[in-house]
């Protein structure tokens, strides 16, 4: 007898004098069959995917003070117009993957905040920050891939002013209990450029320039875009519903 078959045939004594069947098909589950996905290439999204902005228009978006989106869309490019306030979905979400491109302004102007400011906002509430954090120096939880005011990125992934870059981000809704208490915080994780830099981190409460916010019940709400006066661009915008 080799040493091997030695292993193998004490490993099935032992599971034998456990009263467990040594049957590699007791651990296959073969429900349910995950739904097939075609990935997306390139600039195309997932199969499941909703599209927000292929480079089209903004049919999917509203102005969130009232009216249509008024940001400029051009080769396929959609870009914040100083003035015209933040955009918002016209759909509602609760959990979901979102994947979206964009760039902060090749010509450098201004600086810290004031310097290719925008962001992503779940469910009108929650930001994950943009801005132009290449060599610009700022607070660490307002640089890009922050959690504005409550979390840091693990580290700074950004592109250069002018540069396209991603976020891919898994949001977490909060699930709050009829009384309103919160059973359970908003939960995001974010790629920037593929590496991650936001793990899991749970969220205090909506975003709040000053001071801190307490979390007030809600359901299902748009994704929203920040117009910081700066123009940033997007393009390439899709959302899985989890
Ligand atoms: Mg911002």
């Amino acid at each position: 007898m080799n040493r091997l078959t030695f292993v193998l045939l004490g490993f099935v004594a032992l599971q034998a004098a456990r009263g467990q069947d040594w049957d590699p098909k007791q651990t296959e589950k073969w429900h349910p069959v995950p739904a097939i996905v075609t990935p997306g290439e390139g600039t195309h999204a997932p199969s499941d995917a909703i599209v927000l902005f292929d480079g089209s228009d903004l049919s999917e978006w509203e102005r969130v003070r009232g009216g249509a989106a008024r940001w400029a869309v051009e080769n396929g490019v959609v870009t914040v117009a100083a003035g015209g306030g933040d955009i918002r979905t016209q759909r509602s979400f609760g959990n979901v993957q979102l994947h979206i491109e964009w760039r902060t302004p090749p010509n450098i102007e201004g600086e810290g905040q004031d310097r290719g400011n925008s962001g992503v906002y779940f469910q009108e509430l929650y930001e994950v920050q943009i801005l132009d954090s290449f060599q610009n120096v700022t607070y660490s939880n307002g640089q890009a891939g922050s959690i504005y005011k409550q979390h840091i990125p693990l580290v700074n992934a950004s592109r250069g002013p002018g540069e396209w870059q991603s976020y891919d981000i898994i949001y977490e809704a909060p699930v709050f209990a009829d009384d309103g208490d919160v059973v359970r915080p908003a939960i995001v994780t974010v790629l920037h450029n593929g590496v991650l830099i936001i793990n899991r981190k749970e969220l205090t409460g909506p975003t709040a320039y000053i001071g801190h916010i307490d979390y007030t019940p809600h359901g299902r709400r748009p994704l929203m875009l920040q117009e910081h006066g700066n123009p940033v661009s997007y393009r390439n915008i899709w959302i899985r519903e989890l």
